[in-house]
């Protein structure tokens, strides 16, 4: 038996440390038997015995866990958003966290991963995970995507590709990515534009990269003001009365998920029109699920004051339109600037 101790050339580097942040969801959820993959409860699982079922992780990363929450994020709030940013952030900051992976529920996922792809300071790889399946279930899809979110996250490339998420072998941009099936195991995609890349079998493969700014390269900071913006919807039959409901309750910012082309129903765009006329921001984003809306295509936002979304749905429209209004962005042309942008 060798027993020598190997010379500081040959040792090996310490593996990467990585921070998991737990916050809840199906990923950490529990049913009665095996075979439940609907009426479970989210949130059951703690860090810990999620990771006690992947021996595989210490392979790859040695794991810091934490337990950040332990929420359904269907029921996902500012301020845990708020708590999960500025520890996220306070994290990256120390010299021995290399990267932080966070398990969420899938529900309001492609939001948090917004949220912190404008607001994380740091070029440090941040993943998010979740799963379809809970963890009791026969063929729970947790572990593996839980393995795979640590395996980029301890990758070197994945180094200042913005907030990332692993989702069943692919990897998302924050920015792109939105939940797309109600119970499929590939349940997220990123329309149109496809995902960055894919992760298997311990291999890490990007294949493109981010080219809009994020993190340290935008001027959001994470606080605990977040400034009222509510979401209506246009669809046949539509009437004023939500819009001028919220515009009383004093929101100040609202997003349209407009039909087609962010087309609004006229009804409602008269409501829209005279909120923006009250200093409301207004955004036109889409119901549709891909493609964009057009500045002055389906409606003529030049004369109503109207901010286009873009490629953003309206979840994560409603995401940027809080973060630039708590960054002091007012008026149509500096809210558009935010959205050509981010
Ligand atoms: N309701 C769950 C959640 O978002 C769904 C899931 O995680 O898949 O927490």
């Amino acid at each position: 038996m060798n027993t020598q101790t190997p010379s500081l050339s040959e040792a090996a580097a310490p593996l990467p440390r990585i921070a998991v942040l737990a916050t809840g969801g199906t990923i950490a959820g529990a049913a009665a038997d095996a075979t439940n993959t609907a009426g479970y409860q989210a949130g059951v699982v703690s860090v810990e015995q999620l990771l006690s079922v992947v021996p595989a992780l210490s392979t790859v990363a040695r794991i810091a866990p934490e337990q950040v929450a332990s929420i359904d994020s269907k029921d996902m709030s500012t301020a845990l958003w708020t708590t999960l940013a500025q520890r996220i952030n306070t994290l990256l900051a120390a010299d021995d966290i290399d990267g932080v992976v966070i398990t969420h529920g899938t529900d309001t996922l492609e939001e948090t991963a917004y949220l912190l792809h404008l607001t994380v300071k740091s070029d440090k790889p941040v993943v998010l995970t979740a799963a379809m399946r809970p963890a009791s279930a026969l063929s729970a899809d947790g572990p593996l995507n839980l393995l795979n979110a640590v395996t980029v996250a301890a990758h070197a490339a994945a180094r200042g590709q913005g907030v990332l998420v692993a989702f069943n072998n692919k990897i998302h941009s924050a920015r792109d990515v939105v939940k797309t099936s109600t119970y499929a195991v590939d349940a997220f995609h990123s329309p149109e534009i496809g995902a960055l890349g894919w992760v298997q079998d311990g291999r890490v493969d990007f294949q493109r990269s981010v080219v809009r700014p994020h993190t340290r390269a935008t001027e959001f900071v994470i606080g605990a003001n977040w400034p009222h913006v509510e979401i209506v919807s246009s669809y046949a039959g539509v009437s004023r009365i939500a819009v001028d409901a919220l515009v009383t309750a004093g929101v100040r910012g609202l997003v349209v998920a407009g039909t087609g082309n962010g087309s609004i129903h006229a009804s409602l765009a008269h409501a829209l029109a005279d909120a923006a006329s009250q200093g409301v921001a207004v955004v036109r984003a889409s119901r549709v699920g891909s493609g964009h809306v057009m500045r002055n295509g389906a409606a003529a936002d030049d004369a109503l004051g109207f901010v286009s979304a873009g490629s953003l749905n309206p979840y994560k429209a409603r995401v940027l339109l809080m973060l630039a209004l708590a960054a002091g962005g007012a008026g149509p042309v500096a809210l558009q600037k935010a959205f050509d942008t981010y």
